[in-house]
């Protein structure tokens, strides 16, 4: 075990994002990589194997990020890379169909008992904003309904605020969103039985839709409460609006079959990401095999794109896809996940610390604060500033955790009991020095 502090390097990681923020907006491809909540120069990568990320300069870091979630089997994991160049060899683009587009959506139907039919796309945010779209058609209304702090990606209709009061008009939360087109979007509170029965009760007929993360991860880890899927099902079902679970992070991550299954609550869409792309840009959308067939060319919602179901990335997720088939993997992974919050969540305890885990499966976060999270609301009076103390502590001993206090962490099948045991130790080191 390591216990010496190694005084970590940084010249290169900055001198990158020196070059960089020159040339790429905050010198990132997305926001939350620069380390504004945090502080710091974000380390540049350099290369990654199994649970663990090297960075320029050199410094070796057990990895809680695991690209979002993506690499539920590691980094590099032997046989994505061999399916990956085995693909890659053969041509990395056609634009026309291929027999492993067709393997892959034959698998995700048989993994998600409520995808019947499924389209392969480059990325969440496309998923979400294509199955948005089939849903308005399908029920002819315009009115989409989010859960505060849920992340669809960055499609305009979900960068959208609540608007004041329940079951208001949403307002747009980026520039850029036309407000005609914010007002179309609900946003709820999470776990909100009452707020969901009101908007209803008050909207019902307009509603095309309603989005949901079923187990938060993008606000930290906040499950839905027993038997609020439930009631969003219902609720749904009864107004003639369709229900969509975005499982770009629960598919294939809180268990085979996501969360639907985990859960047993049956979605009429469903959209995937992440894990299912094996850690190359590869997402979808599916379900009823009815709603389904209102795409194109089969029906009139259109719908397209020039590196949809990408030989090299269906290849990736076939093979992810395989070794998530093996016995025990699940088990292993929520084992050591648990490990993992007990041993955190003692090391606060006894540091005096106020800490609350929520976990589910191996996607898990720690808020730092003294009452239960079960919104996005409670999981905001959590203490950012103690987060990102904790956040450089860890990184200062060789931690990648998410660089920001909202983000989940994620276990892959490359995490021993020995990563899991040092990080303990470490963030044992980190409260007492806190
Ligand atoms: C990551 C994510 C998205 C967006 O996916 P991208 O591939 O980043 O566009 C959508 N929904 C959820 C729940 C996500 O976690």
């Amino acid at each position: 075990m390591e216990d010496r502090v190694v005084v970590r390097r940084v010249g290169a990681s900055e001198a990158l994002f020196a070059k960089a923020k020159a040339v790429i907006p905050g010198g990132v491809n997305s926001p939350v990589r620069a380390y504004r909540a945090v502080g710091g120069v974000p380390p540049f990568v350099a290369e990654a194997c199994g649970a663990e990320v090297v960075d320029a300069d050199g410094n070796r870091y057990v990895d809680y990020v695991m690209s979002w979630g993506a690499l539920i089997a590691g980094h590099a994991e032997p046989s994505v890379v061999a399916a990956v160049q085995a693909a890659a060899a053969r041509g990395t683009s056609f634009g026309a169909p291929t027999a492993g587009e067709v393997e892959l959506a034959a698998a995700i139907t048989r993994a998600f008992p409520a995808v019947e039919r499924v389209r392969l796309v480059s990325s969440g945010t496309e998923a979400v904003m294509s199955a948005l779209r089939v849903a308005r058609a399908a029920t002819k209304r315009d009115v989409v309904v989010k859960f505060d702090g849920h992340y669809h990606g960055h499609s305009d209709a979900m960068l959208v605020n609540a608007g004041s009061g329940l079951a208001t008009f949403g307002v747009p939360s980026s520039p850029g969103v036309p407000a005609a087109l914010a007002a179309l979007t609900v946003t709820l509170p999470f776990n909100n039985r009452d707020a969901l029965g009101a908007a209803f009760r008050e909207r019902g007929r307009e509603i095309a839709a309603v989005i949901v993360e079923p187990v938060m991860g993008n606000m930290g880890v906040v499950p839905a409460e027993p038997g609020f899927l439930e009631a969003v099902r219902d609720e749904t079902a009864r107004a003639g609006a369709i229900l969509i679970f975005d499982e770009v992070i629960t598919g294939m991550r809180v268990g085979p079959g996501g969360a639907q299954t985990r859960f047993g609550v049956r979605p009429d869409l469903s959209c995937l990401g992440k894990i299912i792309g094996g850690g190359l840009p590869l997402a979808a959308f599916g379900g009823r095999a009815d709603l389904m067939g209102l795409v194109a060319p089969e029906g009139p919602v259109y719908q397209a794109g020039t590196l949809s179901g990408n030989p090299v990335a269906v290849a990736a997720g076939i093979a992810m896809m395989k070794l998530l088939e093996r016995n025990g993997v699940y088990d292993d992974l929520d084992r050591r996940a648990a490990t993992l919050c007990a041993g955190v969540l003692d090391a606060a305890r006894n540091a005096g610390i106020p800490l609350v885990a929520n976990r589910v499966g191996s996607m898990f976060s720690f808020f730092f604060t003294g009452g239960a999270v079960r919104s996005a609301a409670d999981a905001r009076r959590a203490d950012a500033a103690r987060f990102a103390r904790f956040h450089a502590g860890m990184l200062e001993r060789g931690f990648w955790l998410a660089p920001s206090a909202f983000e989940a962490w994620f276990l892959s099948l490359a995490h021993t009991d020995e990563h899991v045991a040092r990080t303990v130790t470490a963030a044992n080191e980190v409260f007492r020095s806190s």
